[in-house]
């Protein structure tokens, strides 16, 4: 067992109570805590439309149906995030571009590289908010405007995060979501998407049961009681259980968010004059999630980096890397194109323990943990 993982849910007695009363209500597949929890997510994030989902990944896939991506259709995306933001396009036999990151301080899309890879097969940009860090959102709105592109956001890391006081995930098109059980809101598997767009969110409804015109709890209810089948769907619903445990989880969010402030100053306090670290959106202004606290080895190599992560296991601290790069793993082989950026950056990342429940002391004493691994380095170098 770790000391200090890299991530702890913060669950108390609301939690449970709010399952408990759940059970005790005898719905607990997609009905009212669901409608409950999308108009309190679309509330907080200043959007029209919410739709719970059964995970992020269901609603990328959502998006990109409700889209109407076709085979051969051409999406620009990182390589830097979690494989499923390019495995959907795969899904849907269209091609993933791969752009590279904007440098190894800003670790989000290089609108640059989006420009440079556009072309007339070009029909979307899927953006990731990396640990909750907006995006160039400005360029790459211009972009999609420009060249009349889709724009999907992945705001898995970022939810009530903001770009001038803008929330993340309503500059898209659509907008989504994990509450996955390592997310800022935890819930075991569960997903959210959003849009402004009412007929995007009509079809998004469709695809997530079936491409059924009713819901179960609407027959339930006496509302309805038959159905059509409009357009081919999937099972991409969350249930009651799940979501009454989001409402929870997201009314607590913002308190969690703010102590996640607070240990990011420390970090970066007892960080900033480290020569050999580079802290990652050091100059962010915008409120964020602080989903991760990554940071960047400067001049290293993937041997020293993974050397590092080694002996801060050693002394029971967890560290993640975030992430290996998309475009390198096997099945992206016919895709691959050089990005050295963000193949510095997989090579040489690492991050750090970032959870509300982390002490300040803790944070002391992970750095120095970490300084001195560094500092031995150098002298052997020496
Ligand atoms: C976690 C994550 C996902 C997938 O979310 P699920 O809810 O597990 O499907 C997608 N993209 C990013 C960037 C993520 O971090």
């Amino acid at each position: 067992m770790y000391k200090y993982p890299l991530f702890e849910i913060n669950y108390g007695e609301e939690e449970k109570k709010s399952i408990i009363k759940t059970l005790d209500s005898k719905w607990i597949s997609t009905g009212p805590k669901c409608e409950e929890f999308e108009n309190l997510f679309s509330k907080k994030n200043n959007v029209k439309f919410s739709l719970t989902t059964s995970s992020c990944t269901s609603s990328l896939h959502m998006s990109l149906i409700a889209l109407d991506i076709k085979q051969g259709d051409e999406i620009l995306v990182p390589s830097l995030t979690f494989s499923a933001t390019v495995n959907i396009i795969k899904y849907m036999g269209a091609k993933p571009i791969f752009c590279d990151i904007i440098s190894e301080s800003n670790l989000n899309i290089d609108p640059l590289e989006i420009e440079r890879k556009i072309t007339k097969k070009s029909k979307a940009i899927i953006v990731m908010h990396y640990a909750g860090f907006p995006c160039e959102m400005e360029k790459i709105l211009e972009i999609t405007r420009r060249h009349k592109l889709y724009l999907i956001e992945d705001a898995a890391h970022a939810p009530l995060s903001e770009f001038k006081g803008k929330k993340l995930g309503s500059f898209g098109d659509i907008g989504t979501f994990s509450f996955f059980s390592n997310k800022n809101i935890a819930i075991g598997e569960g997903g959210m998407l959003v849009t402004n767009n009412s007929e995007i969110y009509e079809k998004a409804k469709l695809i997530r049961s079936h491409g059924m015109t009713t819901l179960s709890y609407a027959r339930y209810k006496g509302h309805a009681t038959e159905y059509d089948i409009k357009m081919l769907g999937y099972n991409y619903r969350m249930d009651d259980i799940r979501a009454s445990l989001g409402i929870i989880q997201l009314k607590k969010l913002k308190k969690d968010i703010f102590k996640r402030e607070r240990l990011r100053e420390t970090y970066i306090e007892l960080l900033k004059n480290n020569s050999k670290v580079i802290i990652p959106f050091i100059d962010n202004k915008n409120f964020v999630s602080n989903y991760i606290f990554p940071i960047v080895l400067k001049n290293s190599t993937k041997l020293l980096r993974d050397k590092v992560r080694m002996k801060l296991n050693d002394d029971r601290i967890q560290t993640s890397i975030h992430y290996p790069p998309v475009h390198k793993f096997s099945i992206y082989k016919e895709d691959y194109v050089d990005l050295p950026i963000t193949d510095y950056v997989s090579d040489n990342q690492i991050t750090l323990p970032m959870h509300s429940k982390l002490k300040t002391s803790d944070i002391d004493f992970i750095v120095s943990k970490l300084s001195n691994l560094l500092k031995d380095e150098k002298q052997k170098k020496d």
